[in-house]
């Protein structure tokens, strides 16, 4: 069986693989991308944070994205009935990026390993990984090709960036169940015919229909939308028919989209993705690291998926190039602990969004702009800056926030 030897074995070339490449290569690494699937390949994952603006730009990627002209995001609309929510990321507390995009992650991902093959990185499409064995920190992954021969790559680190492929939180039993209600999700793209002109038509919206319900609708600069439907697993598996009838009975819940896209054909058979959120028992171990969805996925109301892919990756292949080079490395404070951290914040949004005291607040009449400011700095993704009260007290401050709201409504009733 033929064996290659490279410093670093990276699985998976989505966004949090790519980014890890990225770093590696130009650290002069002798790096090597296994990818499962023939690009284009179309994932879900479609409406990106500022905050990975600065991943990408760290990296070098950034300059192939943008000759790509995807959709602009400046912000993001919450509506609710005829409440809106408007987020600008300019106006946001922590300073950074205030834009990002809407992408087709086919296409944007797609960019990023055109880029990394034309700087010489050696990707592997069609190859997946189907064992790993370590000796300390060495391993020994086996690889399958589309024809089903097998080869191994011998490695002094690895990157487990598979995503859903989850591949060393099966083969070394990490999973671990997650503490985010159980949600699902169903999905497609649509030509969006009836695209209303200006910003109406390009502006990225969260439509909620209950308080544990909502919609996305999610334009692209080809013309094509994504929508999709969230929503408690058993009440998404409560819909009749296959998932083309269930996705058209939701989208009939919404009475702001409903007619834009009543009519129009999905562009593949709507995909289910049932309870989604996803955790492990630990984020690395002797020679390996998990980055990116394959250690940690949330829920998609925040769009914060990726950000953590590109967040983990380029934070854990700064270590891995330290500890290579015979630097000491510590992983529990400067992996572990710092993801947590970012982690944490987003996963207090998430359940305080399904509580309904998020939605109390974005939804408050009395919009104060200074808390309107710190929450879209979270919202941006820049969630490691604890001047940001509603970074260092997420805990709490959502909580009262939403609380004194919520009085100063029954007072004037
Ligand atoms: P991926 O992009 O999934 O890439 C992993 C790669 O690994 C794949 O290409 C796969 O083929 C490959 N692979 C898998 N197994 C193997 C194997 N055995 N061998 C080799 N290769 C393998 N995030 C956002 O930022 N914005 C959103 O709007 C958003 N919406 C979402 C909606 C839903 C319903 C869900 C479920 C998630 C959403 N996400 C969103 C999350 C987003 O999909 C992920 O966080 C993101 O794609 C993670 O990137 P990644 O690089 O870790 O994994």
């Amino acid at each position: 069986m033929k064996n290659e030897n490279v410093d670093v074995l990276i699985i998976g070339a989505g966004p949090s693989g790519a980014v890890s490449a990225a770093y590696l290569y130009r650290q002069g690494l002798n790096i090597k991308v296994v990818e499962k699937s023939k690009f284009p390949r179309f994932v879900i994952g479609e409406s990106l944070l500022p905050r990975c603006m600065d991943h990408f730009e760290e990296v070098g990627l950034l300059d192939a994205l943008k000759a790509q002209h995807f959709e602009v995001k400046a912000g993001a609309r919450f509506m609710r009935g005829d409440k809106i929510c408007n987020f600008d990321f300019s106006k946001k507390y922590t300073e950074g990026w205030d834009w990002t995009w809407q992408v087709p992650r086919a296409d944007f991902d797609k960019t990023l390993t055109d880029t990394l093959i034309e700087w010489g990185v050696d990707i592997a499409f069609e190859h997946e990984v189907v064992a790993v064995e370590f000796d300390g920190s060495n391993s020994v992954t086996t690889v399958k090709d589309i024809e089903g021969n097998l080869s191994t790559i011998s490695a002094r680190f690895i990157v487990d960036s598979s995503g859903y492929g989850r591949v060393l939180p099966r083969l070394l039993d990490l999973d671990k169940p997650s503490d985010i209600p159980k949600h699902s999700s169903i999905f497609t793209h649509v030509k969006d015919l009836k695209r209303p002109k200006g910003r109406e038509g390009t502006i990225i919206t969260f439509d909620i229909v209950s308080l544990e319900t909502w919609l996305w609708v999610i334009p692209f600069s080809n013309g094509h939308t994504s929508i999709g439907y969230v929503g408690p697993t058993d009440y998404l598996e409560s819909f009749a028919g296959d998932n083309t009838q269930k996705l058209r009975e939701m989208m009939r819940l919404s009475k702001y989209y409903h007619d834009r896209f009543e009519g129009l054909e999905y562009e593949f058979e709507p995909k289910m993705i049932k309870n989604f959120s996803k955790s492990v028992t630990k984020l690395h171990g002797e020679g390996f690291v998990l980055t990116g969805n394959s250690a940690e996925f949330l829920d998609p109301v925040f769009s914060s998926g990726v950000t953590f892919a590109t967040e983990s990756a380029l934070q854990a292949s700064k270590l891995i190039a330290r500890q290579l080079k015979g630097k000491k490395v510590d992983w529990e404070t400067d992996y572990v602990h710092h993801m947590k951290e970012g982690v944490n914040v987003f996963s207090t949004y998430v359940k305080e969004w399904y509580t309904g005291n998020l939605q109390t607040i974005f939804f408050d009449s009395n919009d104060n702009p200074v808390i309107k400011a710190q929450i879209c700095a979270v919202l941006a993704g820049y969630v490691w800056d604890k001047t940001n009260p509603f970074v260092k007290n997420h805990h709490r401050l959502v909580k009262t926030v939403a609380r004194i709201a919520e009085l100063e409504k029954e007072g004037k009733n």
